[in-house]
């Protein structure tokens, strides 16, 4: 009975039958946290910066695209792997950006989401018993991802300040190791890592064996420095999945376009996980990324970045203003601020208060550690909402000390 967990339930309508056993394998999992902030947020009228989804427009050439596509009958099933044209965009673009030339034909696989790539490229390349280094603060699929193989994630905190702590990530590895996910920027911490820290994971993984797995889906969302794609470093091309997808880029999370470049061995492997698994992705959606690939570039890219950064500085304003600790993040749209000047109470109190009494909601920090003690004084803001709406939430962010003085007084 390995894997089954012999617990068993009741189903509602007939009582007293006991319903199949259920596997162990989700007993770990939890649910998401940002749901449920989601749900208090609704409840209290807050404004909800738990949810790392735009409230603003895609791009109309996108959204022209995908109507064309369904009004032109694009509506069976794309080429498993992915539409011809998506492909081609996705490595001419990459060719583009990085300088790394990609096979569209046998380097390049069109998931449902940045989400689904992680999944079947996990399962693509770790056996049972494999270990999966995670960094910590992390996006809270990797461990479940990983678990979901039958792999360990071994986690390991990224340290403090902007930098990696390499000598703690360098011990983590071991014979076992079979894979490092990397997210940079980075969900939640907002750190980009640079080209040094990824010259020493890059020769980790090459020592030991093991795959690079990166998560770059904030690639165009930077504020200053630069995004290194692993793959284009020394010796990495053949040791990297690359990862990325539509959902941050076009602001269009609920069309579920993701893709994976990867060498053509492991990318034969993870097509078959992703045909079992998905079939393939939206085929009319395919088409529209496909139009924003082709005819949205660098031009398109910095007006991102540049209405992402003024995004940021009203917020991070706002939350310094009312006394939480925070760096401003060098990539991605999330601020993780610590509280502990502002307030006592664990993180998931300090949130739930927080869109009840102030009325903005954020993500509690534990969700983003192995150890929720790790994660007791910082809440997760994200910031990809339209500027009036942060600047209501940073006018809400000042009323923290009256909040506070009234449930005291
Ligand atoms: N990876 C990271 C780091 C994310 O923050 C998110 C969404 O918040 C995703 C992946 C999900 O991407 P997708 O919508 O393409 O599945």
């Amino acid at each position: 009975m390995v894997g089954v967990s012999r617990t068993r339930w009741t189903s509602g309508g007939r009582s007293g039958a006991a319903s199949p056993p259920i596997a162990s394998r989700t007993s770990g999992f939890t649910e998401s946290v940002i749901r449920e902030m989601t749900r208090v947020a609704r409840e209290h009228g807050a404004i909800n910066l738990a949810q790392g989804f735009p409230d603003f427009a895609a791009p109309e050439l996108l959204k022209e695209e995908a109507a064309r596509a369904i009004a032109e009958d694009v509506n069976q099933y794309a080429v498993t792997w992915g539409a011809e044209r998506l492909r081609r965009a996705v490595a001419s673009t990459r060719e583009r950006d990085y300088g790394v030339p990609v096979d569209p034909d046998r380097e390049v696989t069109v998931t449902c989401g940045a989400t689904e790539a992680m999944a079947s490229a996990l399962l693509a390349v770790a056996e049972p018993g494999d270990e999966i280094v995670v960094l910590e603060p992390f996006y809270e699929n990797y461990g479940p991802d990983a678990v979901l193989c039958g792999a360990r994630p071994v986690h390991v905190p990224m340290g403090r300040g902007a930098g990696l702590d390499l000598d703690r990530i360098a011990d983590a590895f071991s014979d076992r190791t079979r894979a490092i996910i990397l997210n940079t920027p980075n969900n939640p911490s907002g750190r980009v890592f640079s080209r040094g820290a990824l010259e020493v994971l890059a020769e980790l993984c090459r020592r030991h064996d093991a795959w690079a797995v990166t998560d770059e889906i904030y690639e165009h969302i930077l504020y200053g420095g630069e995004h290194v794609p692993m793959a284009t470093l020394e010796g990495m091309r053949e040791r990297t999945i690359s990862i990325s997808g539509a959902s941050k880029t076009f602001g269009v999370t609920g069309w579920r376009i993701g893709w994976i470049a990867a060498p053509p061995g492991v990318t034969d492997a993870i097509r078959k996980v992703h045909d079992f698994l998905t079939v393939g992705a939206p085929a009319p959606l395919q088409e529209a990324v496909a139009e924003g690939l082709e005819r949205l570039g660098p031009e398109y890219y910095g007006g991102l970045a540049a209405d992402y950064r003024e995004r940021r500085d009203v917020l991070h304003e706002g939350l310094t203003r009312a006394g939480f600790r925070c760096d401003p993040p060098a990539g991605a749209y999330y601020i993780l601020a610590d509280f502990s000047e502002l307030d006592d109470r664990p993180d998931d109190a300090f949130a739930r208060w927080l869109a009840a009494e102030v009325g903005v909601a954020p993500v509690p920090g534990s969700s983003f550690f192995r150890r929720p003690e790790d994660g007791r004084s910082l809440v997760r803001f994200a910031f990809c909402k339209t500027v009036p709406v942060l600047e209501e939430a940073a006018r809400r962010l000042a009323a923290i000390g009256g909040a506070r003085a009234e449930e005291s007084g």
